[in-house]
């Protein structure tokens, strides 16, 4: 298993697996690294259990939270040097870090493969149409071994039996959780709740 992502075929990832974690532990706090390490290991898991290309769940598990330390200034530049849809701008990191930082992994790490970049922007607010590796990186961050909220259990099981059902919940749970907080909901979240939820609303309950 070690062996076939300790180099990715070029056209995943040109840097190695050891550089591309040397880039990434320059990138993030240890924590956030040690948490991006789970969270490949668990994308790897299901990316077996579901045929997914390993390789790219490693790279995609690795990079989803490349951006997430970096300063606002540094995702406005991006959203207009890229004309990113202006609407971005009435966000912040927590929209940001996925949807523009898919661009820095692009840019910087040089990772040009097209299921891993729309898996790392898709990783926070989903989207209707999710490859079922964007579906495994969304599932792998919400349930890596370190989450431990009420309904982790549940969203564990649920992805064991039927990854689109895994999707529903955490996006059910998550709307859920903004609307109870007051917090701003991103368009694309609600276009993912109405493309997952009705649709598997029976295994939810
Ligand atoms: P993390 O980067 O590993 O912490 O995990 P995520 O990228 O999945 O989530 C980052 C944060 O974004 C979480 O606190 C989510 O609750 C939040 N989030 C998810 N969807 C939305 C949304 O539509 N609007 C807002 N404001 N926050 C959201
Ligand atoms: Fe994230
Ligand atoms: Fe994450």
């Amino acid at each position: 298993m070690t062996k076939v992502i300790d180099h990715y075929r070029p056209s995943v990832c040109k840097l190695s697996r050891q550089e591309l974690l040397e880039r990434l532990s320059a990138a993030l706090s240890a924590k956030r690294f040690a948490h991006v390490q789970r969270v490949e290991q668990v994308a790897i898991k299901l990316a077996q259990q579901y045929d997914v290309d390993i390789q790219k769940a490693s790279v995609a598990g690795l990079c989803h939270d490349y951006a997430k330390q970096r300063p606002d200034k540094d995702f406005i530049k991006v959203i207009k040097a890229k004309h990113l849809s202006a609407s971005l701008l009435d966000y912040g990191n927590a929209i940001w870090h996925g949807l523009v930082g898919a661009e820095m992994v692009k840019d910087e790490l040089g990772i040009y493969d097209e299921d891993i970049l729309n898996a790392i922007r898709q990783h926070t607010v989903g989207d209707a149409y999710m490859t079922p590796l964007a579906q495994i990186i969304y599932m792998a961050d919400y349930i890596e071994p370190a989450r431990s909220f009420a309904g982790v259990d549940q969203a564990r099981q649920l992805v064991q039996k039927d990854l689109g059902a895994g999707v529903a919940y955490q996006t059910k749970h998550t709307l859920q959780y903004l609307i109870e907080n007051n917090q701003p909901v991103y368009p694309q979240t609600l276009v993912t709740y109405n493309a997952w939820v009705p649709k598997y609303g029976k295994e939810l309950n």
